[in-house]
C-alpha cells in the first residue's frame, strides 16, 4: 500500500512564552497557522522488514533520526502492532531549520498516513498524542488549520479560521540558534507578550484588520543584533503594504499578511533578491489536513 500526503509549513501569529517548567520545557501560548507551503510525504508498506527513509535534501537524518522515521517508530510502539517494513520518501519545499516545523510536519503527515493504513478507528486525540511522543510542534501538525496550542504545544483548541488573505514568507539566509534564543529569554524580561485574547476576538469576529494588529513574536524581543536582517525583511513587507509582519516560530523567517494578490506578489518578486527564498502562500483549513487528500 502506498499513500501521498502534503505536509503543510505552519506559521505563527503570535508566540509567547510563560514560564519554564521543571521537566525542563517552556510553557507556550502560540497562535498557529498552517499555509500552502508544504513537503510531500510518501508512505509505502513493503514485505521486507525496516524503514528505508529517502528524501531530496541528502543532508536531512534517515532512518530514527528524521523526525518522520521517529513518527513512524512511536506509532507502532503506541499501537502495539507489528511494525511492517516501511518506504518513506520527503520531497522537501518547507526550508530547514526556517521556523516553520518542517520536520515536525514530515512527522505528523507519517503519522496521518499510518492511522489511514494500519488503524483507520484510531481517534484524532489519541493520534495528536503519539504526536507529543515525536516533538513539541508535531501535536499541532497532525491536526492543522487555526489553532491555539499552549502547555509544551500539545494543549490545543481550535481557533474560527483565519480570513481569505495572502502570506508573504521570506527565509533570510541566516539560521537562528532555538536554545540560544530560549536562554536569552530566561536572562533578559519580555517587554512585551502578545495579546492573544484580542486575536482570538478577532479571528471569531472574521475581523482579518484586527486580527493582523495583534500578530507578535516574543523571541523578536530578544533576538541578538546580528539577525538585524529579520527586521528589515519586517520593514520591506510593512512597506510594500503588508497590513502586519512578524517572525514565525524561533524564526528567522518573516511573513507579511496581505489582504488582497496582487500588492503580495508584487511583494513577493520585489524581496526575492534580498533574502534566499520567497514564497506567496495562502491559509489552509484544518478540514484540509485532516482530511488527508492522497495526491
Ligand atoms: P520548528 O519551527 O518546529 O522549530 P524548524 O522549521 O525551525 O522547526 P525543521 O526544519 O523542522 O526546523 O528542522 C529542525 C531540525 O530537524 C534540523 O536540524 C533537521 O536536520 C532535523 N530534521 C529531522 N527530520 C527532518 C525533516 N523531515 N525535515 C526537516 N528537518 C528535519
Amino acid at each position: 500500500m502506498t499513500h501521498t500526503e502534503p505536509a503543510f509549513a505552519k506559521l505563527n501569529l503570535t508566540l509567547d512564552i510563560l514560564g519554564k517548567r521543571e521537566d525542563g520545557y517552556h510553557n507556550m501560548r502560540m497562535v498557529m497557522q498552517s499555509i500552502d507551503l508544504h513537503d510531500v510525504v510518501t508512505v509505502s508498506t513493503r514485505e521486507t522488514p525496516g524503514l528505508t527513509l529517502t528524501t531530496d535534501l541528502p543532508f536531512l537524518p534517515r532512518g530514527d533520526g528524521n523526525i518522520a522515521g521517529k513518527a513512524a517508530a512511536r506509532f507502532f510502539q503506541a499501537t502495539g502492532q507489528c511494525a511492517p517494513g516501511l518506504a518513506i520518501d520527503i520531497r522537501k519545499k518547507i526550508p530547514v531549520c526556517a521556523g516553520m516545523a518542517g520536520g515536525s510536519s514530515d512527522g505528523a503527515a507519517v503519522l496521518r498516513t499510518l492511522r489511514r493504513l494500519c488503524a483507520p478507528d484510531m481517534p484524532q486525540k489519541e493520534l495528536e498524542e503519539i504526536g507529543a511522543l515525536v516533538g513539541s510542534d508535531v501535536p499541532y501538525c497532525v491536526r492543522g488549520g487555526t489553532v491555539l496550542a499552549e502547555g509544551r504545544g500539545e494543549i490545543l483548541t481550535d481557533l474560527p479560521p483565519l480570513p481569505p488573505c495572502f502570506l508573504v514568507v521570506c527565509k533570510p539566509a541566516c539560521s537562528v540558534s532555538t536554545p540560544e534564543l530560549f536562554g536569552l529569554v530566561r536572562s533578559k524580561r519580555l517587554r512585551c507578550h502578545p495579546y492573544t485574547a484580542a486575536l482570538l476576538s478577532a479571528l471569531e469576529q472574521g475581523d482579518l484588520e484586527a486580527a493582523a494588529h495583534r500578530f507578535y513574536n516574543v523571541f523578536e524581543d530578544v533576538l541578538p543584533a546580528r539577525y538585524s536582517q529579520v527586521f528589515e525583511l519586517k520593514g520591506a513587507l510593512l512597506e510594500r503594504g503588508a497590513m502586519a509582519a512578524s517572525m514565525t516560530g524561533s524564526g528567522p523567517s518573516v511573513f507579511g499578511l496581505f489582504r488582497d494578490e496582487e500588492p503580495a506578489r508584487q511583494a513577493a518578486e520585489a524581496l526575492a533578491g534580498s533574502c534566499q527564498e520567497v514564497f506567496l502562500c495562502r491559509p489552509v483549513a484544518r478540514e484540509d489536513v485532516s482530511s488527508s487528500f492522497s495526491f
